[in-house]
């Protein structure tokens, strides 16, 4: 699984391998652990295919989301952001940088709601979110 190619990977969702969708997973892929703005993702592979138009990368971005191999990230003061998804993991937010880090919390696969929470709500996923200052930026003083 780790080592999948990005054709097998759009192939074993069902999606149809484009030039276009395979450039976009192929860079996610190079990047694992990015978590990319979708203008962000455009201007960096507009280099490679000239003709790429910024609505196909959201479009692209939201099917590879659709069918789990990337994960959207909410807006915090900037841009919804991607990122690949080759296992489970959680994220550490840096309020001062801004960026996403992926982590694994030990103890993380274990925490469920409990009574009266898990009468009340069918939980699909557990997304847990870190925030401080990353190593960079711990010496930083916040803006
Ligand atoms: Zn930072
Ligand atoms: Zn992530």
């Amino acid at each position: 699984m780790e080592n999948m190619s990005a054709e097998e990977r759009l192939r074993a969702q069902g999606l149809r391998v484009t030039p276009q969708r395979r450039l976009v997973l192929e860079r996610m892929l190079q990047e694992a652990g990015r978590h990319w703005t979708a203008d962000e993702l455009h201007e960096a592979l507009r280099a490679q295919l000239s003709e790429l138009a910024r609505g196909t990368v959201y479009n692209i971005l939201a099917e590879l989301v659709r069918v789990g191999l990337a994960e959207e990230l909410p807006a915090r003061e900037g841009s919804v952001r991607y990122g690949i998804r080759l296992a489970p993991h959680h994220h550490f937010y840096c309020e001062i940088c801004r960026l996403w880090f992926d982590v694994l919390p030990p103890g993380a696969d274990a925490l469920a709601l409990a009574a009266p929470d898990r009468e009340r709500f069918h939980v699909e996923a557990v997304d847990i979110v870190f925030r401080g200052r990353c190593a960079v930026c711990v010496g930083r003083t916040p803006r």
